[in-house]
């Protein structure tokens, strides 16, 4: 048997909630080298710890800790390798001018985790629980958050189906784990535009279906379509409905929004198509409160190469947690060619970018509490 390692308990600083939670900490004995902040890439590297927290039918959510990170041993019959019946989330911590380290709005990306576990009849979590053991990790491997303007600490919370069998039902056990990567600026160069190919062959969900989940299933049925469209020299995939094939559902992996003359224009989350983004909720909330018009309602590509023609068609741009907000410069559907605003990132795009990074990095008010801060300052500065 192993020897069993030294634990040492981590408490979590927890500033709205009395609850105390502590974890099990097995500290790694030989630390990797940290990338240099100018070497960052995205989803590359990861930091020195994991969470791990396993189910088992009868015993439920069991033993938290946080252990160094290390590989999996999986039975070839493993069923999340067959049925991918898994979930996961995305989210990031970033290091301030002040030194602080502060993640964004982890306990909506918690309830969007067992959002996404209840599509997949995967046991709820405590959602408590999944925001103290971000905290709590990002804590130990704080020295991973990078410091440079631009950089960030990707967070990934995921739950896989663990069970040995080849029968398609809901596992019996299940494994809960979080890694960290150190990502670089998502665009080295400043926001630049991208292409954009709206597809009428492929689709990413249907209503009844997984799309409003993240899992994993829904980025392997997108490879086709980005490979496609790539080939054609377009970054990302804009995707319709999959019953009329003409409604707007999302972009790539992000939300899609557009202004036409004073309206904006997102696509509602009704049809049950589309993931509730994180960032596509802080826009949302900041366009209300700075008094523009916001409609969260369908929109067709007919109605978008309308306006396009019009010249009506002002800005439209994608939001997500790795990018935050991404400008569309060009639209291509159906052989026609559209270009947004000249090719340049808009003046509503590019105040909502500033806006959000700036609550991210602690240099404007965080007004909505959207931020948490798990480290005060830097670990050599508090020595
Ligand atoms: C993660 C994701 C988004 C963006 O959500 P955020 O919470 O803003 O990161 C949008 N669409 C899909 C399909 C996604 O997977």
């Amino acid at each position: 048997m192993a020897a069993i390692p030294a634990y040492r308990a981590v408490s979590v600083l927890l500033p709205r909630s009395s609850r105390l939670m502590s974890f099990p900490v097995t500290r790694t004995t030989s630390p990797k080298q940290r990338p240099h902040d100018d070497d960052l890439r995205f989803g590359r590297t990861f930091s020195d710890h994991m969470f791990i927290m396993n189910y088992d039918e009868g015993q439920g959510w069991h033993d938290p800790r946080i252990v160094p990170y290390a590989p999996f041993t999986f039975d070839p019959a493993c069923c999340v390798l067959h049925y991918a019946q898994s979930v996961f989330d995305g989210l990031k911590a970033f290091r301030g001018a002040d030194g602080a380290v502060r993640i964004f709005r982890p306990s909506r990306h918690a309830e969007r985790l067992n959002q996404s576990c209840e599509k997949l009849c995967i046991p709820q979590l405590d959602p408590a629980l999944i925001e103290e053991s971000i905290a709590a990790l990002v804590q130990v491997d704080q020295d991973w958050v990078p410091g440079k303007a631009g950089t960030s600490l990707y967070i990934r919370p995921t739950v896989i189906a663990s069970e040995t069998f080849l029968g398609v039902h809901p596992s019996h056990s299940y494994i809960y784990f979080v890694i960290l990567s150190p990502v670089g600026a998502y665009y080295a160069e400043g926001l630049n535009p991208v292409k954009i190919l709206a597809t009428d062959t492929h689709v990413r969900a249907v209503q009844g279906g997984l799309g409003a989940a993240k899992t994993a299933g829904n980025y392997a049925a997108s490879l086709q379509a980005a490979r496609d469209a790539q080939a054609e020299g377009y970054t990302q995939v804009l995707w319709l409905d999959g019953v009329h094939r003409e409604y707007l559902d999302e972009v790539g992996t992000m939300n899609i929004m557009l202004r036409i003359g004073n309206e904006v224009i997102t696509p509602p989350l009704s049809s049950g198509t589309i993931l509730a983004g994180v960032t596509r909720d802080s826009v949302l909330t900041l366009m209300r409160e700075w008094g523009m018009t916001v409609n969260e309602r369908p929109i067709s590509i007919h109605e978008v190469m309308a306006a396009a023609e019009r010249g009506d068609l002002a800005e439209m741009w994608g939001t997500g947690t790795a990018a935050v907000i991404s400008p569309i410069g060009e639209l291509g559907y159906r052989g026609q060619k559209i270009i947004i605003n000249r090719g340049k990132i808009g003046d509503l795009t590019q105040k909502l970018y500033d806006t959000i990074i700036g609550i991210q990095y602690g240099t404007l008010a965080d007004t909505h509490g959207w931020t948490r801060i798990v480290v005060k300052e830097p670990a050599s500065a508090a020595a």
